[in-house]
């Protein structure tokens, strides 16, 4: 089987921005965002459980799930959360593993935002942190999304710490910087991936 790098970091770290120059080279990148949209696609088992459980309403006319409608329940119903994690986290996993299973690239990278607070590192051979300051955070997600940095300040206190994802991390990018390093360092992680994939024939 294919080798799996993990790929995480937190909120604005710049895992995208590293996965797209990973992208460069052609692995394989398998990104939990795009898994976790399309196991709630319309026709799937997803969209129909969550269907059957919130009613028609809970879909906009297209037929797609209304996402604003879902997170406004689950604030008025906490045990609605943990039925929908039970229900979607392991779809995302079968999914992720169908997907790994099916690359024939060198290694892919597995890019998931909490991937240490689900402990999804498990799925991987090695884990690489994409790593930035709090203030970092604060300021490109404030910049990004337009939104306040009280609820950056939210979310991060509800995401794993820095301390916890270096504790697991195999390799680390720094993204402090003006993000000149980064095309560089994601060379050489690449050739060290390439070695690792061979010698592990
Ligand atoms: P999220 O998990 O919140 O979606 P992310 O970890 O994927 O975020 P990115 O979207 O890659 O992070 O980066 C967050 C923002 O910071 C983006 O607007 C991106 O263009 C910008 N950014 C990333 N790295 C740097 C850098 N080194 N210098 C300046 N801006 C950067």
């Amino acid at each position: 089987m294919t080798m799996v790098i993990g790929l995480t970091g937190g909120i604005g770290s710049g895992k995208t921005t590293v996965a797209n120059l990973f992208a460069e080279y052609g692995i394989d990148i398998i990104d939990a965002d795009v898994i976790a949209r399309d196991v709630v696609a319309p026709g799937s088992a997803g969209l129909n459980a969550i269907k059957q459980k919130l009613g028609s309403d809970i879909l906009l006319t297209d037929g797609q799930l209304n996402r604003s409608k879902l997170r406004d329940a689950i604030f008025n119903d906490s045990s609605l959360k943990s039925w929908l994690d039970n229900l979607l986290h392991p779809l995302i996993r079968e999914k992720m593993q169908a997907e790994i299973i099916a690359s024939t690239a060198p290694y892919c990278l597995l890019v998931v935002p909490l991937m240490v607070e689900n402990n999804l590192q498990q799925m991987t051979d090695r884990l690489l942190v994409v790593d930035v300051s709090e203030e970092v955070q604060i300021s490109r997600t404030t910049a990004r999304d337009g939104v306040s940095a009280e609820q950056v300040v939210k979310i991060l206190a509800a995401q794993a710490s820095r301390q916890q994802r270096l504790d697991v991390a195999d390799d680390v990018i720094c993204n402090n910087g003006d993000g000149s390093n980064l095309r560089e360092k994601t060379a050489q992680l690449h050739q060290y991936y390439l070695a690792l994939a061979k010698s592990n024939i």
